[in-house]
């Protein structure tokens, strides 16, 4: 078998800062607590959790010292708390991210009811929330009745949206008829290519696997777009939950990863799917 991996995946920009920002904090402090886990990754939260990092889920459970922003950036609210608390940050927050929240609050303050699509869910969609009054987040079409009695819409998205799904949203917003709309393109890039890069890898192999969390949301619409794609995807966090039986038959496989995947958990995947295809050759050929 066959395999390659595409041309862009794994850790984005956004992400490797996080992490490196996360490992220089714990080399100078002894505790540093962060709100949400640092990435979608166990073993990555692991590691830096020996190290000293403590993972938080509210601002109540931290009593004192530092905090560090995770890439997906903090709720209007929780930065206040931490500077009442007294609190260090260290911001880690993506600057692609950073602009979504400061375009949100520039719609909101030019008059325009701010509308973001994207899953409310996740907390970089939360954090935008808070840098505008009433925004509407628009996750799939029934939501968008959330947007009637309004005249002027700024529209933003989740910069790990596809831009069909984007665009497809901005379509539908169109039909409804609203006087006046401003778009601002707020997807991220690194996102788009690792997107066309599966996109295009899944349409050439016979097996896809999409490698990352099962939490992580642009490992997850790597998956889903691949799957439109390919029947045979599978989303797996590494190589151990793999079920070697879906190879049988199989000639070549493509491999991606999230945003969120180290490249140790990639390169060990793709040596084991390598040796495993290694060692059926060589005992079909005994
Ligand atoms: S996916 Fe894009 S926006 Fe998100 S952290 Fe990475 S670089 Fe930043």
């Amino acid at each position: 078998m066959n395999v390659i991996v595409a041309e862009k995946c794994g850790f984005c920009p956004g992400v490797r800062n996080a992490i490196t920002l996360a490992y220089e904090t714990l080399s100078k402090e002894k505790i540093v607590y962060s709100l949400g886990p640092i990435i979608h990754n166990q073993d990555v939260v692991n590691e830096l959790s020996e190290k000293g990092l403590k993972t938080v889920d509210s601002m109540d459970q931290i009593p004192s010292g530092t905090v560090l922003i995770r890439s997906h950036g903090a709720t209007k609210q929780q930065l206040n708390q931490i500077r009442e608390k007294g609190l260090r940050i260290v911001d880690a927050t993506c600057v692609l991210v950073k602009r979504v929240q400061k375009i949100g609050q520039q719609l909101h303050e030019e008059g325009y009811k701010v509308v973001i699509i994207g899953d409310e869910n996740h907390p970089e969609v939360q954090a935008v929330v808070g840098y505008a009054e009433d925004v509407a987040v628009i996750g799939q079409v029934a939501d968008l009745c959330k947007l009637s009695g309004h005249k002027k819409l700024g529209v933003i998205c989740q910069t790990t949206q596809s831009p069909d799904h984007f665009a497809g949203m901005v379509a539908e917003i169109i039909r409804r008829g609203f006087s006046e709309l401003k778009v601002v393109n707020t997807l991220c890039r690194e996102t788009i290519n690792r997107q066309e890069a599966a996109v295009k890898l899944c349409k050439q192999v016979d097996v896809m696997f999409v490698l990352g969390g099962l939490h992580s949301a642009n490992t997850r619409k790597l998956a889903e777009l691949c799957r439109k794609h390919n029947n045979a995807t599978f989303h797996l966090q590494n190589w151990e939950e793999l079920d070697t039986k879906v190879l049988a038959g199989r000639q070549t496989a493509g491999v991606t990863a999230g945003a969120s995947t180290p490249d140790s958990v990639i390169e060990r995947f793709v040596r084991h799917l390598q040796a495993y295809e290694s060692s059926q050759n060589s005992k079909s050929s005994r």
